[in-house]
């Protein structure tokens, strides 16, 4: 096992748009470089990992083990690379695996599949095919490059060292990744299968990344004789409806307080008071700017789950029903919405048939 395992993380980011480095960024709740570090130890594929960074002091902090050297970079990317080389000729290693830190989603699996090919090769590189149409400018000039013939390199590439030095210290040109030394000198190269998922990211936009909120309700109402029932924005048969200053849809109410909740803004009190403006107003119109308002902010809803809470409408009999009018009402799949119905022993005044209330709880997601 005397293989190398050489982190590039010496970039400046400069297309990255942000003001701090790229490689410290925070993806999928790691700093960028943190995922090939993680991953390059547990292949256990390495001797040591050498990571190539202007920020000595602050990686130190990370308290990598022992056989995490930090050295420093260089200019550029291909100094930075040969700094790297230089400093583990020492330890007379066999093979050397060069990666980018831009490239946090490599697999472990590609990791061995390197090693495999490696015993019988001195560079094996990983690619894929380009998904976008290539073309080529020459002066004024526009070509078209065959797509099945335009080949991405990916890292990590691995070569033996021995050859990788001597063609790394001859070289005067700067190079954008090690296969081009090998290229350069008509050297066999061992391509493999690449990763689509390890593209580098450069921009900020090439990073997704997601927030996700929770968001509770909770609404009570009393039953009155000569009023219509409505649930969920749904009419429902019944011998009583529900008292409020408005329609008194307790679900409604407590989606729109579930959804505020989630949003952090206040409650449905506070945009529709207890005013003769709002006076009898259906609940429709109420959750209606609250959910514009959520999708404007560019979040969707991943689920609702609702609990109706009373002795009477059964719940079982209008289940379809309700979830219809909700899901019209919210904009969202009728899958993401469950209806449980919750009766309580006779007790008190939902029990007696006085009151219904009901409690939401609701998740949302924001993609950046
Ligand atoms: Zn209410």
């Amino acid at each position: 096992m005397n293989n190398y395992f050489v982190i590039l993380a010496a970039g400046k980011s400069k297309r990255f748009g942000k003001n701090f480095l790229k490689q410290f960024f925070k993806y999928k709740n790691k700093e960028i470089i943190d995922h090939s570090v993680e991953k390059s130890l547990k292949s256990k594929l390495f001797k040591k990992i050498i990571i190539v960074s202007n920020n000595a002091r602050y990686l130190k902090k990370k308290k990598y083990p022992k056989f995490v050297t930090i050295i420093k970079g260089g200019k550029e990317r291909s100094d930075s690379s040969l700094n790297a080389l230089k400093f583990i000729k020492k330890y007379k290693p066999k093979n050397v695996y060069i990666h980018d830190a831009a490239r946090p989603n490599f697999s472990i699996k590609l990791l061995k599949n390197i090693s495999k090919n490696l015993k019988k090769n001195k560079a094996v590189v990983p690619i894929v095919n380009s998904r976008d149409s290539i073309k080529y400018k020459v002066k004024n000039e526009v070509f078209n490059l065959n797509r099945k013939n335009s080949l991405l390199t990916q890292t990590p590439q691995a070569f033996n060292f021995k050859e990788l030095y001597k063609l790394a210290i001859k070289e005067k040109s700067k190079i954008n990744d090690e296969a081009s030394l090998f290229l350069n000198q008509n050297y066999k190269i061992k391509f493999i299968p690449g990763e689509n998922s390890n593209n580098k990211i450069t921009y900020l936009d090439d990073i997704k990344t997601s927030k996700t909120f929770h968001g509770l309700g909770f609404d009570i109402h009393r039953l009155v004789k000569n009023k219509k029932l409505f649930l969920g924005g749904a009419k429902v048969p019944f011998h009583s409806g529900l008292k409020g200053h408005s329609d008194g849809d307790v679900i409604l109410h407590a989606i729109t307080d579930a959804i505020l909740g989630a949003l952090r803004k206040k409650d449905i009190g506070t945009y529709f008071p207890n005013t003769k403006k709002y006076k009898n107003i259906r609940s429709p119109k109420m959750l209606k700017p609250v959910i514009e308002n959520l999708y404007k902010s560019n979040f969707s809803i991943n689920n609702l789950d609702i609990n109706l809470i009373c002795e009477q409408p059964k719940v079982s009999k209008y289940r379809n029903k309700i979830i219809d009018s909700i899901s019209k009402l919210t904009n969202i799949n009728k899958g993401l919405i469950n209806l449980k119905g919750k009766t309580v022993e006779k007790l008190g005044l939902i029990g007696k048939e006085k009151a219904i209330a009901c409690e939401v709880i609701i998740s949302i997601t924001k993609y950046e």
